[in-house]
């Protein structure tokens, strides 16, 4: 019978990988820690309309890339292609945003369903940062200054640069969206079939094309910076004072409008030009409409999402994975006889009660002398406890060093923690 496989784009982590992951999780958790930020978890499921009402009708993600479908009572359900509507949604249920301020953030899958290559999946995972209460500047540079601090946690300040813009508020964009229509349509028939379908939908979108004809065109269009409101302006201008004066370099990008409807005013995204075309590691802004558009009261927001496998990616490209990251064995402790079996798993306990830093593999299921130290040695521990008839008998161990030429020393079981914790 052919085997099952996995659904295209959506990838196994194997034990290989996990602890990789677990580092870049547990940074990042520390770095969001350091600055009070709370944890929230979410469903991986909600109601279609969420998504609908908050991503925006005429986006990529809900034109082409949600996984809908009905359940069984007919509701229409959709996995979650992104966090920031579920973690609104249930901010708002549980009554977290009323005259408070909060700084939230998450992890886990999205799905999207996209054509998978490099860096593009349709399950991948965010971890995600959602702040409320809070309309000021002052919010989007600590956002920025954080994850300024993360990639120096991750050696990755050279290789990832940010790029920031204000978009404005919605009536901004309206007047702005009108004169951007009204030149492109001038050149409609020579604009690349996307970004046609856009002029009529969502015509911003065309202002990131990637089509060389198109941004021929785009070189001659309207700024959306002339079209700026005041409040907007000056949110900018003190953006960037705040990041000149917290020493984050960044570039303005006037063509930076991102796919979503919710955004206004900043948007920013991290970028690595080590990665190809999914060079995108990190990308948020301002949401300040979304919470009343969800029927909530009206509520300052901002955030950002971080694409993990694209971090992970980035970190393996330019091995910068720590070496401590892995699965290693510090202590592989043998029984050589069935006798031995118990002593053996009473030694590795009591190394584990002593020293709880350190990794204690149990070898399990008997064998060879041979057989024993083979696995010991993929292991990749670093010493071998053996355990036979002769050091029950005199209440010893042998301790076998692994990657190195010492010679095998006999050590007392009550002293083995110790002499252990000197040579690890
Ligand atoms: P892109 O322009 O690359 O499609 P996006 O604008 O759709 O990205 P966001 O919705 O802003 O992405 O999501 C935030 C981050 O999540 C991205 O910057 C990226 O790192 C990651 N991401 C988005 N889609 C995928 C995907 N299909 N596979 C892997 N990572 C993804
Ligand atoms: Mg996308």
């Amino acid at each position: 019978m052919a085997k099952i496989q996995a659904i295209r784009g959506m990838n196994d982590i194997l034990p290989d990988q996990t602890p990789v992951w677990q580092y870049v999780e547990s940074t990042v958790r520390q770095v969001l820690g350091q600055y009070g930020y709370q944890e929230i978890r979410m469903p991986v499921v909600e109601h279609t309309e969420l998504f609908k009402r908050s991503i925006g009708e005429v986006t990529d993600i809900v034109e082409k890339e949600m996984y809908t479908f009905d359940d069984r009572n007919g509701d229409s359900l959709t996995l979650r292609p992104e966090g920031t509507a579920g973690c609104v949604r249930a901010a708002e249920e549980h009554g977290l945003l009323f005259n408070q301020t909060r700084r939230l953030w998450y992890t886990g899958p999205m799905f999207r369903h996209e054509r998978p290559q490099k860096g593009r999946y349709r399950q991948f995972h965010q971890i995600g940062v959602e702040c409320f209460g809070m309309a000021g500047p002052d919010i989007d540079a600590e956002l920025l200054v954080l994850t300024a601090r993360l990639w120096k946690a991750f050696g990755l300040t050279e290789h990832a640069r940010l790029e920031i813009n204000s978009i404005g508020t919605s009536e901004s964009r309206k007047v702005y969206r009108e004169a951007l229509v009204r030149y492109l349509e001038q050149y409609k028939d020579q604009l690349d079939d996307d970004s046609k379908r856009r002029l009529g939908t969502n015509p911003l979108r065309i202002l990131d094309s990637k089509d060389p004809a198109t941004r021929e065109i785009l070189n001659g269009a309207p700024l959306l910076d002339d079209y700026l409101d005041d409040e907007s302006r000056v949110h900018f201008e003190q953006l960037k004072a705040l990041l000149d004066a917290a020493g984050v370099s960044y570039t303005v990008n006037p063509a930076l409008v991102r796919g979503l409807d919710y955004y206004g005013k900043t948007v920013f995204e991290w970028i690595t030009d080590s990665l190809g075309a999914q060079g995108t590691i990190c990308a948020g802004g301002r949401y300040d409409g979304l919470v009343q558009q969800l029927g909530g009261k009206p509520t300052d927001a901002v955030g950002f999402a971080m694409g993990l496998e694209r971090l992970i990616l980035l970190l393996e490209t330019l091995g910068l994975v720590p070496e401590q990251v892995n699965n290693n064995a510090d202590v592989y402790v043998t029984a050589m006889g069935e006798q031995a079996v118990a002593p053996a798993m009473a030694v590795a306990e009591c190394l584990r009660n002593e020293l709880p830093g350190v990794v204690v593999v149990s070898h399990c299921g008997g064998g060879s002398f041979k057989s024993q130290m083979k696995k010991a040695d993929r292991s990749n521990a670093r010493y071998a406890v053996i355990l036979g008839e002769n050091e029950i008998a005199s209440g010893t161990v042998a301790l076998k060093p692994l990657r190195n030429d010492d010679p095998q020393q006999e050590v007392n079981q009550s002293e083995l923690a110790s002499v252990l914790k000197g040579l690890l």
